[in-house]
């Protein structure tokens, strides 16, 4: 396995070819899933006591398991949050593989971790945090906010009185699932508030002044979004940061989607506020173009992160050694081995500079208003809302829940668009809707203008 032979020149040439022809594929295949039981039926047993050899397994990748996968740089993928790795940045994922660096240590990983904190550099740039402020790539938001969320429950038990004490943390309804599901992971609770639109201070503040003495004891943390999953909704991230400095909380925005938006001068006014952030999440596998997976926590104070995450091992030790001091990934989240994933994204910012990265953030939230007037000159559909980042929520006129799903799944089983409906709270009730949310600067308006035909 590990000694070089034909067959292993052979296979390496397979698979270059393979990387080429997908990095510089202009039109995509929209795959789709197919059920375990037919896929088995489809490829047979592939691993055995003595192998199936390379040929047959990448053969039958090639032709049966990648085409039922869906395609997330596909341009009219508009569902969830779709991707758009830049092609650099993907071929810079091949590289970082094929170098085989550890990106826990500096001692190990110099070159590598130098080369994720330039990137880091600009990323901390566009959040305004002060000096001082840095962060490190994680494996995505969810491992970022719950990285910070572990780094503001430590802070806040270095008062002894909060020790045991079973810490409580406050955000909106329109925070992501993940901040719920790593509250669970801490056992804290999460107390949301509802507000009809963004999270305000006066609704932080009425919050606050709402609940018991005791609870208030629990509260460490509050999280606003930079740009709500859903619809694109950012919080006042000024009017909260102010009400968390009064009353001493850790201060966390989850920017995992909107974050990209930070480079766009356009919609860069809305973030107002962020920089006084304790901690901001921000995905560059989302809005930032780098390939799966990479996400990153940023922390307005370093050291307090280090508090909660260094490992101390007397065989990590030797790694603390002179030479080997710098920057260490593993102290300031939740994963000790790691690969150096911001590398794609180091490379691709490198070879492009960030104007063209400013540009192509630009275009999703161009695409986004582009498509919000279509549907306003169209007489069957109507903007729930007005287009927010690059988010799009519209109804089609007359149409029950049935008729989106049906229209969802038409359009992707004819390998035109993957666009899935979403809900949306209408009065007491949770209306669903149609939802365009824009990252691939490849979309073009007639793309938009033919998914809106298929609601006709
Ligand atoms: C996507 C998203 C997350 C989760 O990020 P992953 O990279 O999927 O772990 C968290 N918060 C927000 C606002 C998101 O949009």
């Amino acid at each position: 396995m590990h000694n070089i032979d034909i067959d292993l020149v052979e296979m390496t040439l397979d698979v270059m070819k393979y990387a080429i022809h997908r990095i510089t594929a202009t039109s995509l295949e929209l795959g789709q899933p197919k059920k375990e039981e037919e896929l088995r039926k489809l490829v047979g047993e592939t691993i055995t006591s003595q192998g199936i050899g390379g040929e047959k397994a990448f053969q039958l990748f090639k032709d049966v398991l990648v085409k039922a996968t869906v395609p997330i740089d596909h341009p009219r993928h508009l569902a969830f949050v779709s991707a758009a790795p830049t092609r650099a940045s993907i071929m810079f994922d091949l590289v970082t593989s094929a170098s085989s660096i550890h990106g826990a240590y500096w001692m190990e990983g110099a070159g590598g971790i130098f080369c994720e904190n330039e990137a880091m550099k600009w990323l901390v740039s566009l959040t305004r945090l002060p000096e001082g402020a840095f962060g490190v790539f994680t494996s995505g938001g969810t491992a970022a906010n719950l990285s910070a969320m572990v780094a503001a429950r430590e802070n806040w038990r270095k008062d002894p009185k909060n020790i045991g004490v079973r810490g409580l943390i406050i955000t909106s309804i329109g925070a992501h699932s993940s901040i719920k599901a790593m509250a669970k992971v801490i056992d804290a609770d999460i107390l949301l508030v509802e507000s009809e639109n963004r999270l305000t201070g006066s609704d932080l503040k009425n919050t606050i002044d709402s609940i018991s003495s005791d609870i208030r004891k629990r509260l460490f943390a509050v999280v606003g979004t930079g740009g709500t999953t859903n619809a694109g909704i950012i919080d006042d991230l000024q009017g909260i940061a102010r009400i968390c400095q009064k009353e001493n909380l850790w201060f966390h925005v989850d920017a995992a989607y909107g974050g990209g938006a930070l480079a766009a001068d356009s919609v860069r006014h809305l973030f107002k506020g962020i920089e006084m952030a304790d901690s901001i999440t921000i995905d560059p596998h989302k809005w930032l173009f780098s390939p799966y997976d990479c996400g990153a926590v940023i922390y307005k104070n370093p050291d307090k992160a280090k508090e909660a995450h260094a490992q101390e091992g007397s065989y990590l030790d030797i790694f603390k050694d002179e030479g080997a001091i710098g920057f260490n990934p593993s102290d300031y989240q939740i994963q000790l081995t790691r690969r150096v994933r911001g590398l794609p994204l180091w490379f691709s910012l490198a070879m492009h500079g960030t104007d063209k990265y400013k540009k192509a953030v630009e275009q999703g939230i161009a695409l986004a208003q582009i498509a919000g007037k279509l549907i306003a000159e169209a007489s069957y559909v109507e903007l729930v809302r007005e287009p927010s980042l690059s988010c799009v929520l519209f109804r089609r006129l007359g149409w029950k829940p049935k008729d989106y799903y049906n229209w969802t799944y038409k359009n992707h089983k004819s390998g035109f668009a993957l666009v899935t409906p979403t809900k949306w709270k209408n009065g007491n009730i949770k209306e669903t809707i149609a939802r365009f949310c824009f990252i691939n600067p490849d979309t073009t308006k007639d793309d938009i203008s033919a998914i809106l035909k298929s609601m006709k």
